[in-house]
């Protein structure tokens, strides 16, 4: 045996140990930080002694998001194809910025490219940037989205810089997500300038009267971000008029859909997001509902010319393109980069589009199951409306009560839940986004959810 054999090998069992295992977490990053921080290695070591010791040291510490019953964020499990081909992407060890430098590589990215789109149901010219995420989807879209207006208005922001260009006013949803803040941020266009618009109250989906009110006065470039996926509703802001609007003022559409554009790829839920096809652009990601492993995000534009002003990198040294060639670089920040297609293409051609649909169909009715069951017991209170993969939920308006109740359920270790701060008051969040999770699974989880608060009520000096 080759010494790579055998540090493969030995890669193959541990993971396969670790993926047969039940999972818990036991151990909290000051744990594991201890355990972990040592001195630099003055001298080296034997390889396969190394990765040993890499699965020793981080043993309880490994959160457990590809388990069936991680619902603390929005999270997918690293099913097993991409799995196995983002192995072979580091194996093959490619760089991917360039179609010559890695020819297989970029054709793979183009055709999963094609597929997305088709799956998705966007217009099928539109380019799509693999990146590492929906945040950094979000800032590639946003700077496409710059540069049209910008150069739309007579300055080259990608030459030029910000410096003295027109401001380009930004509206976005008051129930956006953080990461759409990050990515204006990152993109220059500053997080506390953007214009907030109004939402309503249960499900946070942004009112078109008040994107009217806000937009009507505004003169000069305009960029109007919405949402398909409220983070703890799981709504859909309302495209249609959103759009009407929008084009009416002359703005650059975007969409924050992380994981609710995926609604799209469902014959039953894709009305949810009608309209969103008259967008200019489109983030979404693929660690989540596509169940790829991370990092993997799509930045989806439909003015290809735009995405390639803001993106593409000059220099001389650098492979000659051909008329028409796609060039993976050009469409996202990174120039070296990893072949984030790869997994994408493997889980794509696993699922077919009828295995994705089923997938997210499949998790709306466990989401409603899980909902149902909660909503019986006294005390908890279903806050949102159940459209897609989402549940906020509470235990009075007691905040502390919530907190308990959460700090309990992680404690007992039978599911992940996680909080957030809801119109003033803390909630619980469930999203259920993993392959693996089962009716059984959902129903364990409620009766666990159920039981810690049960115990919660107990405890408390007024009961
Ligand atoms: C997860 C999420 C993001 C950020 O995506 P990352 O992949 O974590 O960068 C943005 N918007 C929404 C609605 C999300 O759920």
């Amino acid at each position: 045996m080759t010494q790579l054999d055998q540090l493969l090998d030995k890669a193959k069992a541990h993971a396969l140990a670790y993926r047969q295992a039940e999972k818990t977490l036991t151990h909290d990053y000051h744990a594991m930080r201890t355990r972990i921080m040592a001195p630099t290695p003055e001298t080296g070591a034997d390889a396969g002694a190394v990765i040993d010791e890499l699965v020793r040291l981080t043993e309880g510490g490994l959160q457990t998001t590809i388990g069936p019953r991680f619902y603390g964020w929005v999270m997918g499990a690293s099913e097993p194809a991409g799995l196995a081909a983002d192995w072979l992407v580091s194996a093959w060890g490619q760089n991917a910025g360039y179609q010559n430098t890695a020819p297989a590589m970029a054709a793979i990215e183009q055709a999963a490219e094609a597929w997305l789109l088709d799956i998705l149901d966007l217009p099928r010219d539109s380019a799509i940037g693999f990146t590492t995420g929906a945040t950094i989807a979000n800032a590639t879209c946003l700077a496409a989205a710059r540069s049209r207006v910008l150069l739309d208005a007579g300055w080259d922001p990608d030459a030029d810089g910000l410096f003295g260009a027109p401001p380009v006013h930004v509206l976005v949803g008051a129930d956006a997500h953080a990461s759409v803040f990050a990515a204006l941020q990152l993109i220059g266009f500053g997080r506390k300038r953007a214009i907030l618009v109004d939402a309503d109250k249960t499900q946070g989906r942004m009112l078109p009267e008040a994107l009217e009110a806000a937009i009507a006065p505004l003169s000069g470039p305009k960029l109007v971000i919405a949402q398909a996926g409220q983070i703890n509703t799981g709504d859909f802001d309302p495209f249609t008029e959103i759009a009407a609007i929008a084009k009416a003022h002359g703005a650059w559409l975007h969409v924050d859909g992380a994981f609710g554009l995926w609604a799209r790829a469902t014959p039953s839920l894709k009305h949810l997001t009608a309209g969103i096809e008259s967008f200019d652009s489109w983030a979404t990601d693929g660690h989540k509902w596509l169940q790829t492993p991370y990092d993997s995000g799509f930045a989806i534009v439909r003015d290809k010319e735009a995405l390639l002003h803001a993106m593409t990198n000059w220099a001389s040294y650098l492979p000659t393109v051909q008329q028409g060639d796609r060039v993976p670089s050009n469409y996202v920040p990174e120039l070296s980069r990893r072949a984030r297609g790869v997994p994408v293409w493997a889980l794509l051609k696993t699922y077919g589009r009828d295995g994705v649909a089923k997938l997210v169909e499949r998790h709306c009715t466990l989401t409603r199951r899980f909902a149902e069951r909660l909503s019986h017991e006294p005390g908890i209170r279903i806050l949102n409306d159940v459209v897609l993969n989402q549940i906020a939920l509470d235990f009075g308006a007691d905040s502390e009560a919530t907190k308990a109740v959460i700090a309990r359920v992680q404690h007992d270790g039978v599911l992940y839940a996680g909080g957030a701060e809801w119109r003033g008051n803390w909630i619980m969040r469930l999203s259920i986004i993993s392959a693996p999770t089962t009716e059984a699974d959902i129903d364990m989880s409620a009766d666990a959810i159920i039981a810690a608060w049960r115990a919660v009520q107990a405890a408390s000096p007024k009961a």
